[in-house]
């Protein structure tokens, strides 16, 4: 399949005609069901803790949010978690936090070790910018796969919506990314759409980006405003170049997705289902995603990892997210997936 172009690529992005975009959502659903096929793979997301080192201006979790209670999961509630996962059927757990150090990087290789022992989950890690001495010793642990979006491919944006860390280096995920291939691990990443100074240009080069990398995953989510944080202040920018953080837009993300890297493992969203909480998440699955994290972090932690604000599923406990997304799913007619669902198992299949 020969990959679009940068300009039809920005003729999507900027579509507006109802029939025309149908034609968009059947191709990408239709490449989605000849590539990955029809069934959904779950991935238990266990959120392990919401301190965090960084000021990212658009994230919930921000170090300088002093009004955030803060809470670090012990490995035994993360290995009760993980458990709960297999019961639920799910082939993966996804263990993601800010950028904490008090998770140092032997109890994190330690919890891996023994979901790993205990269980026949594929572990996938999303812990931010830690070291890549950090990142073999989680990956000879066991670790499967690292997860780190680079959240827009415009290096200037970036650098102003994430400010240097505590080392006093601005970060190239972009690098980072390929070291952790490089390390071993499958590879995810993705970005928001409509961050305020994002150009439809942005969001064409970054699925020429997704496309360069060969990711193994890529999630995408609409931005959305948190008033706790800098951006979140920031009056929305409106002009002709500024993508809108909307629904709309982040399916059409999600759709050229499908189309630029067909084989990629592309989730369906939380904060897809956060902007439509009856609908976001199958409309997702149905216009080029075919992976869904439902959340199994403890009822008591869930409200605290403030992300952003309205986050769906945080009323909910694990049985009740796996009960509501199996509905979901049965009432569209997709299966749920089997196994651990790795993208690179499906290459080589
Ligand atoms: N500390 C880890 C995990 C961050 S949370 C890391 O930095 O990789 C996972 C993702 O949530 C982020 O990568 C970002 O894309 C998304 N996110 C954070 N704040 C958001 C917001 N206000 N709106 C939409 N998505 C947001």
């Amino acid at each position: 399949m020969q990959p679009l172009t940068q300009q039809e690529l920005l003729a999507w992005l900027k579509e507006t005609d109802e029939s025309r975009l149908q034609r968009l959502w059947a191709e990408a659903d239709r490449v989605r069901r000849e590539y990955v096929g029809d069934a959904v793979h779950l991935r238990g997301l266990i959120e392990i803790s919401n301190f965090c080192v960084r000021r990212c201006v658009y994230c919930g979790l921000r170090v300088e949010r002093s009004a955030l209670a803060r809470y670090r999961m012990t490995s035994d509630e993360v290995l009760a978690s993980a458990h709960d996962a297999v019961k639920f059927g799910y082939g993966t757990v996804v263990l993601q936090a800010g950028e904490d150090p008090g998770w140092r990087a032997e109890e994190i290789a330690d919890v891996v070790r023994r979901i790993k022992s205990a269980t026949a989950l594929a572990v996938t890690l999303s812990l931010g910018e830690r070291s890549p001495d950090e990142w073999r010793l989680w990956r000879a642990a066991g670790a499967d796969r690292y997860l780190l979006r680079f959240e827009t491919s415009n290096r200037k944006l970036y650098d102003l919506i994430h400010p240097v860390g505590p080392n006093g280096k601005l970060s190239d995920r972009i690098a980072m990314l390929r070291e952790l291939r490089a390390i071993g691990y499958e590879i995810g990443s993705g970005v928001m759409a409509g961050i305020p100074g994002q150009t439809y240009d942005d969001l064409a080069h970054d699925l020429e980006t997704f496309r360069e990398l060969d990711l193994d995953m890529i999630g995408i989510g609409p931005f959305i405003p948190h008033p706790d944080t800098p951006l979140g202040k920031v009056a929305a920018v409106a002009g002709p170049d500024q993508p809108p953080a909307d629904e709309l837009m982040a399916l059409k993300m999600v759709a050229l997705t499908r189309l630029m890297c067909p084989r990629a493992n592309i989730p369906s969203t939380t904060a897809l289902a956060t902007l439509n909480l009856a609908q976001g998440r199958e409309l997702g699955l149905q216009r080029g995603a075919n992976i869904v994290m439902p959340n199994v972090t403890p009822l008591k932690y869930r409200a605290l990892y403030e992300i952003y604000p309205g986050k769906a599923c945080i009323q909910e406990d694990g049985a009740q997210c796996s009960f509501c997304l199996r509905g979901r799913l049965a009432a569209i007619g997709r299966p749920v997936g089997q196994g651990r669902g790795s993208a690179r198992a499906v290459h080589v299949s």
